[in-house]
């Protein structure tokens, strides 16, 4: 099974994914994560990319999308994956669709958490207060100021994949604003209905 979470930032799509990795057994595959581990261990991509997800903006779609071609490429994605954050352009969508056609294979579901933007900002604050609280590591975008850039970037670059993958027949959305249980719950139900079709 192979799906794509999309859905602006706080939306829930990393609490999600790491619920589909629970059920499902396909791994989640994070461009946040990859990237934030790259620029940990300090690799040239993570070099690169610091300044740019510490303003919020997006990462080149060259750097994301080879990032991504290696990485599905790994045997834990033979029998599918959760792709979480990823694609967030035109650009990377086409290059999904062209690793995949590459690889014999097709994408199943693109599933959309709509939620109300006035949440949106909450949530990331209280991920960073829980942080906080538990003694991890606070991410540098997640605070107010930085939220607005990733929020406008996601209508400006992100948003338009909601009509590419609708016009393929891909686009399923789910109510992001209901409680975390009943999203998995709309979520499984979806992929119930992909694994029969
Ligand atoms: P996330 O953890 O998905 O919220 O991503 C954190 C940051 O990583 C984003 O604000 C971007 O700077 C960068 N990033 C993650 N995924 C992508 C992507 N697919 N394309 C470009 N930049 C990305």
């Amino acid at each position: 099974m192979r799906l794509i979470l999309l859905g602006p930032p706080g939306a829930g799509k990393g609490t999600q994914a790491q619920r589909l990795v629970e059920t499902h057994g396909i791994p989640q595959l994070s461009t946040g994560d990859m990237l934030r581990a790259a620029v940990s261990a300090g690799t040239a991509v993570g070099l690169r990319a610091k300044a740019v997800m510490d303003a919020g903006e997006l990462v080149s779609d060259a750097i994301v999308n080879a990032i991504v071609a290696e990485r599905i490429g790994e045997s834990d994605c033979a029998s599918g994956f959760i792709l979480d954050g990823y694609p967030r352009t035109l650009a990377q969508a086409d290059a999904v669709e062209a690793m995949l056609a590459e690889r014999g294979l097709k994408l199943d579901a693109v599933i959309e958490l709509v939620v109300d933007d006035k949440a949106l900002v909450g949530r990331i604050i209280k991920r960073a207060d829980a942080a906080r609280a538990a003694g991890q590591p606070v991410r540098k975008d997640d605070n107010a100021e930085v939220f607005e850039e990733r929020l406008r970037e996601y209508y400006k670059k992100t948003s338009p994949l909601i009509g590419y993958y609708h016009a393929k027949g891909k686009l399923v959305g789910v109510d992001g604003m209901a409680d975390m249980d009943s999203v998995t719950a709309q979520i499984e139900t979806i992929v119930k209905q992909v694994a029969k079709s």
